[in-house]
């Protein structure tokens, strides 16, 4: 296999990737703030970082994924101060925080496994580990770079900056940062307005609130990556993945956070994922042109021409770069469907040749093509583009232009249903294994009809016997048993 590069967004370079633990990888991935229904901004790096997920479990490395559930600390506008966006949401609709987090933790699931996403190895949420994050802070405060003001604590950005380099991960300046914001300070207890929370105090209204060496309240949003990343994966791992909007100041604060604690990076390879906009806008609430995955699905909501099926959106998605823009329209998607289902029925096509004594077709060549295009920082459009060649290719052998032999024939299905299936997640089960269940199912069925016979139960087998013909399934009785034969 060829190496696999990755796109570093903290070296600005592909690099190979050479896991830290040979046959093992740890990849976090930040993921989403249940306070509302999935949408395309979710779906993509769902999408995204599952192909990474199934592609580092097709190259044999035993993978382990952690992807988070934001369930406190994450305040309205990403800002420092105002209301936390799940506690908003519940004082909104009259519910518990929690019953807020439940119901779109469950709708979350739902979408992105609509989507064929396969599910991470550890989901941890946040308030499931609050202690976790009070030792962290614990440990910041001692290294000396944070501070606390009546029950907040505040990481310290510019003495952290005295002796590592805040900003190197999304190339700001910390000068150029303080000194916008001068006009700012004095109005707030920070010493400096790039200064962060790791703790906030409650006020008496707040719910959402847990008892700490400082006071009564809840973790800054940027602290549950780092205490649950490395929980779960180690002090140091391999893969950080995330949308390009977390890289400042989440990002940033999370490898802060890290080498104030324990005086190391955690991270080797910080992947990011690109936005999606929506006919050249940005998606917002305000905007009007919010569209969530059921919608999606149905077709419900206005600015859709008709509903869409989860493979048409994640094919729509993986039609681009990950670290390139998406821009969303109706005619993107519609062209998409049709690239979906010719690539579908190609493969389908494939399965129907009558195989011939030779072949046009040269598999490696194929092979080496699709590697290469998914070894390179998962060039997801090269490699779709790569299928289409094949694609073409097929299509004239089955008019009879070219031939295709046994060999290369199951060769071709096996790659085709390598890539579309295992790799990118293209539909849920793949045709194969369909069969095969069909096969269980009716040795079962002829099982129970034996059973019936052999305790004289003539009706029970007449009857299986019977709806079996309405379905045009003929069972015949030889001397081996029963066989079944569809029409
Ligand atoms: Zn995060």
């Amino acid at each position: 296999m060829q190496d696999l590069k990755l796109y570093n967004t903290l070296s600005r370079k592909k690099e190979s990737f050479v896991p830290l633990k040979e046959g093992r990888v740890g990849m976090y991935v930040c993921g989403p703030t249940v306070y509302g229904d999935a949408h395309l901004g979710h779906a993509r790096p769902g999408i995204t970082f599952d192909v990474v997920y199934r592609y580092l479990q097709h190259l044999g490395f035993k993978t382990r994924y952690v992807r988070n559930i934001t369930d406190v600390g994450h305040l309205v506008n990403d800002a420092e101060e105002g209301e936390d966006k799940i506690a908003k949401k519940a004082r909104l609709d009259q519910l518990e925080p929690m019953e807020v987090v439940a119901h779109y933790t469950r709708n979350y699931h739902r979408d992105m496994a609509m989507l064929n996403t396969l599910s991470p190895s550890i989901e941890p949420t946040a308030t499931g580990h609050i202690i976790e994050q009070i030792q962290m802070i614990e440990k910041i405060l001692n290294n000396g770079y944070a501070y606390n003001v009546s029950g907040n604590v505040y990481f310290d950005v510019v003495k952290y900056n005295e002796n590592h380099a805040y900003g190197k991960l999304s190339g700001r300046n910390i000068e150029d940062m303080v000194s916008n914001t001068r006009e700012l300070d004095g109005q707030s207890e920070k010493r400096n307005s790039v200064d962060f929370a790791l703790w906030k105090k409650a006020s008496k209204k707040h719910i959402m609130r847990w008892p700490s060496p400082w006071s009564d309240g809840f973790p800054g949003w940027h602290l549950e990556c780092s205490a649950m990343s490395t929980k779960y994966l180690g002090e140091k791992f391999d893969i950080h993945g995330g949308g390009m909007d977390l890289v400042f100041p989440h990002h940033e604060a999370e490898i802060a956070q890290s080498c104030a604690s324990d005086g190391k990076e955690t991270v080797n390879y910080w992947m990011h994922n690109n936005m999606i906009t929506i006919n050249g806008q940005k998606m917002g609430k305000s905007l009007g042109n919010f569209i969530t995955l059921e919608e999606f699905f149905s077709g419900s909501h206005k600015n859709l021409d008709q509903a869409y099926q989860p493979m048409t959106i994640r094919f729509f998605i993986l039609q681009a770069h990950y670290r390139s823009t998406v821009d969303f329209s109706n005619e993107a998607l519609q062209a998409a469907e049709k690239g979906y289902n010719k690539l579908m029925t190609a493969i389908k096509t494939l399965k129907e040749i009558i195989p011939s004594k030779t072949t046009s077709i040269d598999v490696s060549f194929y092979k080496s093509k699709f590697y290469e295009a998914i070894n390179d920082d998962f060039n997801t459009p090269v490699l779709i583009a790569h299928l289409f060649e094949a694609v073409k290719q097929i299509n004239s052998i089955a008019a009879g232009q070219g031939t295709l032999d046994d060999k290369s024939k199951s060769e071709l299905l096996t790659l085709m249903s390598e890539f579309c299936y295992v790799i990118l997640g293209f539909e849920s089960i793949p045709v194969k294994s369909q069969e095969g269940l069909t096969e269980e199912v009716m040795g079962l069925v002829l099982g129970l009809r034996k059973l019936a016979k052999d305790n004289r139960d003539w009706s029970t087998a007449d009857f299986i016997r019977d709806e079996l013909a309405k379905l045009n399934i003929t069972v015949t009785d030889g001397k081996d048993g029963a066989n079944w034969s569809k029409k």
